[in-house]
């Protein structure tokens, strides 16, 4: 029988992944036809990881692979990380544009309804646009960090950005305050998406930032892994400026029945198993559960401040150190930390986080604010140490810590009595009970969001009879 067709473009990337795949098996639920598409980097990391076997068992999926032709590794700065999307925009034109164009004539694949696309893969909208099929721009960050992004302009005609010199970096300029841009509140320059902190105005990153960001605007529809409540004068704005806006998150957070079997496609191997049994046997909330998500890298001084920080704290603690996470690869600890915690620590390559985390032991997150971890640890009521590095992170830790009252923040250049002292706070102190409660709160309001009558709920209702009526 036909039915909608949504093919659904992935960008690289855990945290694009693992939304977008929510979604797909969301709208798979209503009866649509998936095509979920990743690019060979990705499906290359996944077989290393899962085996030959992982995409087998989606039933009403198919999966698609795009050459990107990509060889860089996908961990590092954000000036890295944009060269990678460049490097996968060039290479994936063509192939999409074929791809979509196989699928329309393929028998036994019903005709293409509409594209869902990573908002970093702007170039779908192009090939969408040349083919006449509609298409929505998936946004996987913040809508606080997006609005940051839509702004550029007005950032650059009042003289914010481009820096005059290097020397802003560190003078204190990054902390002047911002308060001109809609919808955000209590906004500092440092905290707008990084890629304004630069002195090249025709620098890559400046260029691609402001390019897939206005390029959205485009777009049949704009959809949010976010919810009313959360970011409530932001979408205000972003209503105001997109033809629609769907907030459906957290995604994590629906209930979904369907004939799949769980959908997940991780990059990384989780070389440990034992680490859910060990969590068993900690006291509720005790445990600080440390992951810097899965693309940035930290340099070994970083990490030996961490890794004092953690062991001076006296808590019990996981973290997850990823193979690339440190840079050069030299991820050393520090001599004398394994002695001094061993008995109170369990160190890892990979977990699997959203268990993780809502396990009842966890009573803190150390975390880089990406959007998801954000919102994992939002869905599971854990109160967040905040040490953002790039993009919409920044924007993510300040309205963690001054908008909803779920976090504290590590400087920048992080120093392990910094380290311990908030850990204490988090874990010990009255503000610590304060983030706490708060975090509970916005649990419950995220799961209100999702349930039939929620706002995040009544969306997906609303995206998926628009995507019928296309069809129709
Ligand atoms: N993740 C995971 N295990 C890990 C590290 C990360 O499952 O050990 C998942 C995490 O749950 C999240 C995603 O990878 O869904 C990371 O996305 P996020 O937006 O937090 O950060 P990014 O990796 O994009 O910087």
């Amino acid at each position: 029988m036909e039915r909608p067709h949504v093919v659904m473009l992935s960008a690289p990337g855990q945290g694009h992944i693992n939304p977008m795949l929510k979604l797909a098996d969301i709208l798979h639920s209503k009866g649509f036809f998936i095509t979920f598409v990743t690019t060979d980097h990705t499906h290359q990391k996944v077989l290393a990881s899962q085996g030959p076997d992982a995409l087998q068992g989606f039933v009403g999926f198919r999966f698609e692979i795009i050459p990107d032709g990509v060889s860089l590794p996908s961990s590092g700065s954000q000036e890295h990380v944009v060269k990678w999307c460049l490097v996968t925009y060039e290479n994936c034109v063509a192939p999409f544009k074929d791809l979509l164009m196989r699928l329309n004539n393929s028998t036994g694949v019903p005709k293409i309804t509409c594209v869902v696309y990573n908002w970093l893969m702007t170039f779908a909208l192009h090939v969408a646009e040349e083919l006449r099929i509609p298409a929505f721009v998936f946004m996987t960050m913040s809508a606080c960090g997006f609005i940051g992004s839509l702004y550029l302009d007005d950032l650059i005609q009042r003289g914010y950005t481009p820096l005059k010199d290097e020397s802003q970096l560190t003078n204190g300029y990054l902390d002047t305050p911002v308060d001109f841009l809609p919808g955000l509140k209590d906004i500092r320059l440092r905290d707008l998406p990084s890629f304004i902190r630069t002195v090249d105005a025709d620098g890559l990153i400046f260029k691609f930032g402001k390019v897939a960001s206005e390029k959205c605007l485009e777009a049949k529809g704009l959809i949010l892994n976010t919810f009313d409540l959360l970011e409530t004068d932001v979408l205000n704005v972003l209503n105001s400026m997109f033809q629609k806006v769907y907030t459906i998150g957290p995604l994590l957070s629906h209930i979904v029945t369907g004939p799949t079997k769980s959908l997940c496609l991780n990059l990384w191997k989780e070389e440990d198993h034992g680490y859910m049994e060990w969590l068993d046997q900690q006291r509720p909330s005790s445990v600080i559960y440390v992951n810097f998500g899965s693309l940035i890298t930290i340099t070994t001084e970083e990490l030996i401040e961490f890794a004092w920080g953690l062991a001076n704290s006296n808590h019990p603690f996981l973290w997850v150190i990823r193979p690339d996470l440190v840079e050069g690869h030299c991820d050393i600890l520090p001599k004398g930390f394994i002695d001094k915690t061993k008995d109170r620590s369990y160190l890892l390559s990979w977990c699997a986080q959203e268990e993780v985390i809502s396990h009842n032991s966890i009573g803190g997150f150390l975390t880089h604010c990406g959007w998801n971890s954000t919102l994992e640890s939002v869905n599971s009521g854990v109160p967040m140490i905040c040490w953002p590095r790039f993009d919409d992170q920044c924007t993510n830790a300040r309205y963690i810590c001054k908008q909803w009252g779920t976090g504290i923040e590590i400087d920048e250049d992080v120093q392990r009595e910094q380290v311990t002292g908030k850990l204490k706070e988090l874990m010990e102190g009255d503000k610590g009970k304060e983030m706490r409660k708060n975090v509970i709160h916005w649990k419950q309001r995220a799961k209100s969001a999702t349930i039939q009558g929620g706002s995040s709920y009544e969306n997906i209702v609303r995206l998926t009879m628009d995507i019928t009526r296309i069809f129709s």
